[in-house]
């Protein structure tokens, strides 16, 4: 029995030392293979002020010879919003990872409140951050624990609170057993727009002042995604939010955007600045502009008999 349970008790411990990262099933094994090598073991908690979060002249590689980031500089001010956008792979979630810290840079430093995140212990760095990922990761448990996983001892009330603001509450009281509704493999299915809600939601009860949203709505189609946008807008007020964007009609308000190609960052401004500028930007956004008006009259078509 014993020999059963061990592997068993310590995938659980994983799971909640990484809770908030951004979890998914493939991204567990990365954690297994890669948290013990940024286990220093510092003894200060992370003290926050108002959630300044620095990137300073970061570089960074997976392995040796194969260089990810290359002198990564930004800032997010106390609740300000910086937005990366860029083409898969080059480079954005990785800056996310760095900021979790699951993984140390090679050179520079990453700084929230004028502490460099390797001073920090990793429990209350985490305790800061809230992630939305792509796709939420839900355990076979009940709803109500999806979402109090968002805080330790969390009341009922506290977790429907939550569940209202990300408006999943009304769905939830719908189901047979509400709140004690299974989810999972063994429960009810939910669609990824209502997964994304219960990510939503364990945030908003988590509190955190550093936001992260990794494609959060990318798996989405237009119509949810314009819906759970305003609750990512809403919960994203007053925080500091580094959302990392697919569509680029998410990022139109950021106060900062930032391009990036093959890890760098290669135009940065306010989406009115970068569009004047004419570059990289300027040519994603009509690229996808296109392809909507394109989509647009594909539903027109097929919606002929
Ligand atoms: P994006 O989010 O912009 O699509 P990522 O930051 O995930 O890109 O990845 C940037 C680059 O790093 C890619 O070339 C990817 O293949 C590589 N990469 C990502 N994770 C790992 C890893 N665990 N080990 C090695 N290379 C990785
Ligand atoms: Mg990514």
């Amino acid at each position: 029995v014993i020999q059963i349970c061990l592997p068993l008790s310590a995938l659980g411990m994983i799971f909640r030392q990484s809770r908030e990262a951004l979890i998914n099933a493939e991204r567990m094994s990365e954690l297994l293979r890669y948290e013990p090598e940024v286990a220093g073991q510092p003894a200060a908690e992370l003290v926050l002020q108002g959630g300044a979060v620095e990137f300073r002249g970061v570089d960074f590689s997976y392995e040796p010879g194969r260089q990810i980031l290359h002198d990564i500089d930004f800032a997010i001010p106390p609740g300000g919003t910086v937005a990366v956008v860029g083409g898969s792979g080059s480079g954005k979630s990785t800056l996310a990872r760095l900021l979790l810290r699951f993984y140390d840079a090679d050179s520079g430093s990453i700084v929230v409140d004028g502490q460099d995140v390797r001073s920090v212990t990793q429990a209350s760095l985490r305790a800061a951050i809230g992630v939305v990922p792509q796709d939420a990761l839900l355990f076979n448990n009940t709803i109500g624990f999806n979402i109090a996983y968002g805080k330790h001892g969390a009341t009922a009330a506290e977790v429907s609170e939550a569940a209202k603001a990300a408006r999943i509450h009304e769905l939830i009281e719908s189901l047979p057993a509400k709140y004690e509704t299974m989810v999972g493999e063994r429960g009810v299915k939910l669609s990824g727009g209502e997964r994304q809600r219960i990510a939503i939601a364990r945030a908003v009860l988590k509190n955190p002042p550093l936001l992260i949203f990794d494609e959060a709505t990318s798996a989405l189609d237009t119509r949810t995604e314009k819906a759970i946008q305003a609750e990512l807008d809403q919960l994203a007020q007053g925080r500091s939010t580094l959302i990392i964007a697919h569509r680029l009609s998410t990022v139109v308000d950021a106060d900062l955007i930032l391009v990036m190609d093959h890890g760098r960052i290669v135009e940065r401004g306010t989406h009115a600045q970068l569009l004047k500028s004419q570059g990289l930007y300027a040519q994603m956004w009509d690229l996808q502009r296109q392809q909507i008006e394109l989509d647009a009259s594909g539903t027109k078509l097929s919606a002929q008999p």
